[in-house]
């Protein structure tokens, strides 16, 4: 019995009053945590671009040291008028990382660059000749009178000078004070790679780990053309706030749908609840009325009968019959309803014997057979010789044959005509009864089995019934380890078939007393 729209749609406005502002807070808990993700990429964008500002200065400034550092003694000898062979053997003596110790003189300046860092002059000039491909770096010289007298330095490779300064630059010259620059970032946990003019890697201090927020500075002066990079390394906060933002957003979409999934499944159990509240209602009054139709009927022949109100011996057996019919109906009614009581409370004894299937068929058939003919049923029986016997419950099984002949009568309407059929395939020993009735929509035919589930067939109102017959045959079924089948075609008719394990060697002696059900 389905749920009203109305109340389903109740319910519906129920669950997504709890899911929606859950959904709407997990997308603002996403928007916020991109939010801050965002704010650290910037911070360490703007930290890298300042850094690599930072270190393409220090480079320089590098340069510049260790030319002054260099060029002094050769500017000592300059300041006592040294000659300039001796000026170039002092520059010789100096540093070996450079070479060709040159004087230039003040008239030759003018070919030359002038770069000032940090207010001091670095003449520097592309090379050619033997030093092709090299730069002159150097600085000013003077005499003793402070004259500017030219310029002293030497042929220079600048990726021999920045490879091998790279680290000394970056360990040495960088403030290292995570505090230093105000931001998340420490020099500590940056790389530093450095690019000559061919793109080409020529060091590095620490494998950069998060390109997204990298940044390159071009250098300057002797080192125009080449660049560095600086990018954050697996420790920067960039990149573990990164990960935790990744698996912060992993953790709102997991809650989020943890939410929606309980929210659908409240909602389906609920309805199902409400479905079931609603069948227990319907069955009662089924059931109410079942039980009083034919007690009503039979204190009506019974009155008839004591107040000799009868015209005819005809009339008496007419109401005799009656009584009988009826009696047969209530008794049913009640087994049927006592069989659903004991199996839910899972104390329905099963007395497992060896019965032949066409025993089983036959007392079905003997006790409804009268009523079939009452109904102008035809009957087919196709039972075969020598079929095995089960181990069964016989009246249980029989009671389960009963109830499909039942449903077989309710549910025709004018092809009166039922065909009982027994057979066996190896083990599997299977009884069915067919009718030609109202058939079974192919979306109903699991339902039918659910207790309580009645159809809402045009037949519904006129036929009654307790919507318990089907469910206890399929547990009575499942408690003799078989199993119940239906095929059906809608207006055509049905087919149930009870499938049971044969008896096998158990055939002569009688099995365990008793057997409970599965509760
Ligand atoms: P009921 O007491 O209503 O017959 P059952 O559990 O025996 O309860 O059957 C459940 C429902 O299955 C019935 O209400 C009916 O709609 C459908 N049904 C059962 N047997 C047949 C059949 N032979 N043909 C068509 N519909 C059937």
């Amino acid at each position: 019995m389905a749920l009203s729209p109305f109340r389903r749609r109740g319910l519906v406005v129920l669950s997504l009053a709890v899911t929606l502002p859950a959904l709407v807070l997990a997308a603002i808990a996403v928007g916020l945590t991109l939010r801050i993700s965002r704010a650290v990429e910037d911070e360490s964008v703007r930290f890298n671009t300042y850094l690599a500002q930072l270190v393409a200065e220090a480079f320089e400034q590098e340069l510049m040291d260790h030319l002054r550092h260099g060029v002094v003694a050769a500017e000592n000898v300059a300041r006592s008028d040294g000659t300039v062979p001796q000026i170039l053997s002092a520059l010789a003596s100096e540093s070996s990382e450079f070479r060709g110790p040159h004087f230039v003189g003040l008239d030759e300046l003018n070919g030359y660059s002038l770069l000032i860092i940090e207010s001091q002059p670095l003449i520097y000039s592309v090379g050619d000749g033997a030093h092709a491909g090299e730069q002159f770096s150097g600085v000013l010289m003077r005499d003793a009178e402070g004259q500017v007298l030219g310029a002293g330095g030497w042929w220079m490779s600048s990726r021999e000078f920045l490879t091998g300064h790279l680290e000394r630059v970056v360990q040495d010259r960088l403030p290292s004070n995570p505090r230093m620059y105000g931001g998340f970032e420490s020099t500590r946990r940056l790389s530093v790679q450095l690019f000559d003019p061919g793109g080409l890697e020529i060091g590095r201090v620490r494998t950069p780990e998060y390109g997204r927020t990298a940044r390159i500075e071009a250098l300057q002066g002797p080192f125009d053309g080449y660049s560095v990079r600086v990018a954050a390394t697996a420790t920067s906060t960039v990149v573990w706030a990164g990960r935790f933002v990744t698996l912060q957003i992993a953790f709102i979409v997991l809650m989020a749908l943890a939410v929606v999934v309980a929210s659908v499944f409240s909602l389906r159990y609920t309805v199902r609840q409400l479905e079931l509240a609603q069948m227990k209602a319907g069955f009662v009054s089924n059931v109410t009325h079942e039980l009083k139709t034919p007690i009503a009927l039979i204190r009506l022949a019974v009155e008839t009968l004591e107040l000799k109100r009868v015209r005819s011996p005809e009339e008496a057996e007419k109401f005799l019959h009656m009584i009988g019919r009826e009696t047969i109906r209530l008794s049913h009614l009640v087994d049927n309803i006592l069989d659903f009581a004991r199996l839910e409370a899972g104390q329905r004894v099963f007395r497992m014997e060896p019965v032949p299937v066409a025993q089983i068929v036959e007392e079905a058939l003997e006790t409804f057979r009268p009523r079939l003919e009452h109904l102008g049923f035809t009957l087919e029986e196709q039972i075969p010789e020598g079929l095995p016997r089960v181990n069964v419950d016989g009246t249980a099984i029989t009671h389960c044959v009963l109830n499909l002949l039942d449903n077989a009568v309710k549910y025709s309407k004018e092809r009166k005509l039922i065909r009982v059929a027994a057979g066996a395939n190896g083990d599997d020993v299977w009884i069915s009864v067919t009718d030609q009735g109202i058939g079974i929509a192919p979306a109903d035919r699991e339902r039918v089995f659910e207790k309580f589930v009645r159809l809402e067939t045009g037949l519904i109102h006129d036929v009654k019934g307790s919507g318990l017959g089907l469910s206890l045959v399929a547990q009575i079924l499942a408690a003799h380890g078989g199993r119940v089948e239906v095929e059906s075609e809608p207006g055509r008719g049905s087919t149930f078939t009870l499938h049971l394990p044969a008896a096998g060697g158990m055939v002569s002696e009688p099995e365990e007393p008793g057997r409970r059900t599965a509760s």
